[in-house]
């Protein structure tokens, strides 16, 4: 119990050295009596792991390579600081289900999120999901541990952030019942949304990462740049909020103050607008379903001008990828998403052009047919096998 009387809600957050686990622990920070960090976890980043260890305190900082568990351990060893370092994988799934935590934020990157993120759906924990990936993977499995444990899942995505608000708060996945017509997912179209194919085709990896509206990891950011992300987003959609493949339509908004939409059988289109700063939602699912300060400027509407777009599957084939692997069904969503992992860490070692991370996803998906989706298994086995497959193709190119 805190000075206010409120119990705080105990948090662990997965990914707490990136972009969305920084801002998460921004807005923890301004409400000390609402929050309480349990575990904090990296991969890399020792001296930025030290810092949060310094200023949030948590009983656990999990490292998933043990080089740098090592190095954080002695740190905070020297600095006599009250938090056991823990390394590996098994150890994110210990601090995602502990017993004392109640809210999970899931913001790993990739399908390396997914095991403890399930972990966490099955010990029926709120989940604040950013790790977009989990859902691509594993959709049915994912919502199907959340319905049995009777877990709480909250969209961090902006896109859906925004559907979520704009949805009846008793939103049940019924469409026609909540008169739903349409989920609007809007899309900046990146940094090369006015370039030219070949343009497209030869963009480098500074070119990519350098996003015009957001702030965000080297892996997103180039999802964003070849409309991937919005592709990620879809799928997405479909397994959060129930939705039919031809119920979830993408706009392109340069601007990104339109977040996303829904659109009514009456012909109302309700969406959720701010100014793009992720601690919107990120403070939205946190104080759910209180609105609590975010430390987000206001957002300033006069003199904007907000304009909307058809996003072109010619230029970003990408998108349309990840409409055919909806449409297959199974474990192509898998697929897809593992053999993009491959082929963004490839372009962003400068090993393939941009043009490569298109093609080796479509050479992917052709040569491994949907398989079954109906455990984590078989998933990761999905994943491991296109992993191999896009390896393999990406071989052969050259840059
Ligand atoms: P980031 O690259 O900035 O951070 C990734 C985090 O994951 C880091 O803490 C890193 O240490 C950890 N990590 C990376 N590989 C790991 C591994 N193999 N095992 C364990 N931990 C590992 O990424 P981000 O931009 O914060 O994005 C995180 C997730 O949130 C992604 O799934 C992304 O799609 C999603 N997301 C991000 C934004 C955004 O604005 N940044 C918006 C919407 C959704
Ligand atoms: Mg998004």
């Amino acid at each position: 119990m805190t000075a206010s009387g409120m119990k705080p809600r105990v948090l662990t957050i997965l990914g707490a050295t990136g972009t969305i686990g920084v801002n998460t622990l921004d807005v923890v920070a301004r409400h000390p009596d609402r929050f309480e960090v349990f575990a904090l976890t990296g991969a890399t980043q020792v001296e930025r792991m030290l810092e949060q260890c310094r200023t949030h305190r948590p009983r656990f900082a999990v490292m998933s390579e043990p080089a740098t568990a090592a190095a954080l351990r002695a740190r905070i060893a020297e600095e006599k600081l009250p938090v056991t370092v823990l390394e590996g994988a098994a150890a994110l799934i210990e601090v995602a289900t502990a017993p004392e935590v109640d809210t999970l934020m899931a913001a790993i990157v990739g399908a390396a999120g997914l095991p403890a993120t399930l972990a966490a759906a099955q010990a029926g924990k709120r989940i604040l999901l950013a790790n977009k990936e989990t859902l691509v993977v594993s959709g049915q499995l994912f919502m199907d541990a959340i319905a049995a444990s009777g877990a709480e899942l909250l969209p961090i995505d902006s896109e859906h952030n925004a559907i979520f608000q704009a949805l009846p708060r008793d939103f049940s996945g019924d469409f026609q019942q909540a008169g739903v017509k349409a989920l609007w997912l809007t899309a900046s179209g990146g940094p090369f949304r006015t370039l030219s194919a070949e343009a497209i085709a030869a963009a480098t990896p500074a070119q990519a990462v350098a996003h015009p509206n957001w702030v965000m990891g080297r892996k997103i950011s180039v999802d964003s740049a070849s409309l991937m992300n919005k592709g990620l987003e879809v799928i997405e959609a479909r397994w959060l909020f129930n939705a039919r493949p031809e119920q979830i339509k993408v706009v392109v908004h340069p601007q990104s103050i339109v977040h996303s939409m829904v659109e009514y059988d009456d012909g109302s289109v309700i969406a959720q607008m701010g100014t793009p700063d992720m601690r919107t939602p990120i403070a939205y699912a946190l104080g759910f379903p209180e609105r609590i300060d975010a430390g987000v400027s206001a957002l300033e509407l006069i003199g904007r001008q907000l304009t909307f777009e058809t996003p072109d599957t010619a230029r970003f084939p990408c998108l349309k990828l990840a409409f055919d692997a909806l449409a297959a069904g199974g474990s192509a969503a898998a697929v897809l998403n593992a053999a993009n992992e491959v082929a963004v860490a490839r372009f962003l070692d400068g090993a393939v052009p941009f043009s490569a991370i298109a093609a080796s996803i479509a050479h992917t998906l052709d040569t491994l047919a949907g398989g079954a989706a109906d455990t984590l298994e078989a998933l990761l086995e999905a994943d491991r096998q296109a992993r191999g497959v896009a390896e393999m193709y990406l071989d052969r190119v050259q840059v």
